[in-house]
């Protein structure tokens, strides 16, 4: 005969989930930590060793302020709720990505402020000194808000590129942000076009619209592509199933419909992974064209890179 201790009584809840649940939560003792994840991923694309890294998230209420403007709240509605969305608030994250290529360190973008990115960076195993080269691919303040820090360069060891058009738009802006964090940086600088190379291996693409020069990035090693897609798309469902729903930060919002489409298109040809710059962390993924009237479609990476 066993005694029917509470240890026995624990491991048999095992295999009866409802009679475990309840001896469980008369355990509950540990504090709630609230809701927390990992904050890097690394992966490889060819030679590359590619690492997102959280900046930052922060809830925003009222979506359709931002969102789906052109278009009725009936309709941003049923979107929404097709696809589990909340229509009264949205959980916003800022990604920049480091990709060590064998012979230097490019940072995607600074994030909101140095303290964050910094952390991020120090928390995926990287310090500031080893940026060689940051990359802006356009510069609205969640992008270029951590290259100064405290007065100074965040980033001491690194140079900086950027595209000629998006650098010449804020130069002449008299935008407060540039002036704190761009234009002390511009000796350092070098500028691109469409087409050209950031070192060998990343390129850049224009996709106008969401800003006067925003672009893209593509990295090719070993046969193995990703594209860096930044703020062409700012919601996995707002932006890719419905290109042409207008964006409040989108400075020309039929040039901005114009390259998602251009550039979720060739992403969904091309069949390569993808890091969007707000997409939910970890911001890595794929996308697909969509089904019913879906335009586009963003499936999240589900360990397809971790061989
Ligand atoms: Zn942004």
């Amino acid at each position: 005969m066993t005694t029917l201790t509470r240890r026995n009584m624990l491991a048999a809840g095992t295999a009866l989930p409802f009679v475990g649940l309840a001896a469980g939560a008369a355990r509950a003792e540990a504090p709630m930590k609230g809701a927390s994840f990992a904050s890097h991923r690394r992966f490889m694309i060819g030679d590359f060793e590619v690492t997102t890294i959280l900046g930052g998230t922060t809830p925003r209420e009222n979506p359709q302020g931002i969102f789906g403007m052109n278009v009725s709240e009936e309709e941003f509605a049923t979107v929404s709720e097709e696809n589990f969305l909340s229509t009264e608030a949205s959980q916003f994250f800022f990604t920049p990505t480091l990709v060590n290529t064998g012979s230097e360190l490019v940072l995607f973008d600074t994030g909101l402020n140095a303290a964050a990115t910094l952390s991020a960076i120090e928390g995926a195993g990287y310090s500031a000194d080893q940026v060689d080269v940051v990359v802006l691919t356009h510069m609205h303040g969640d992008h270029i808000g951590g290259l100064m820090n405290n007065g100074g360069p965040t980033f001491a060891n690194a140079r900086y590129v950027t595209g000629q058009v998006e650098f010449d738009h804020w130069a002449a802006a008299e935008n407060d942000g540039f002036e704190a964090n761009v234009r002390p940086l511009a000796d350092q600088m070098t500028f691109i076009g469409d087409g050209n190379d950031v070192v060998s291996g990343i390129t850049g693409m224009a996709a106008f619209g969401h800003t006067p020069g925003h672009m893209v990035y593509r990295l090719d090693s070993a046969d193995k592509g990703l594209v860096i897609f930044a703020d062409l798309a700012n919601h996995p469902v707002w932006s890719l199933a419905r290109p042409d729903w207008e964006v409040r930060f989108d400075a020309d919002k039929e040039a901005a419909a114009a390259s998602r489409r251009n550039v979720l298109g060739m992403i969904a040809a091309d069949r390569v992974p993808a890091i969007g710059y707000h997409m939910p962390f970890p911001a890595v993924g794929y996308v697909d064209t969509g089904s019913n009237d879906a335009e586009f479609q963003w499936v999240p990476e589900a360990g397809q890179l971790m061989g």
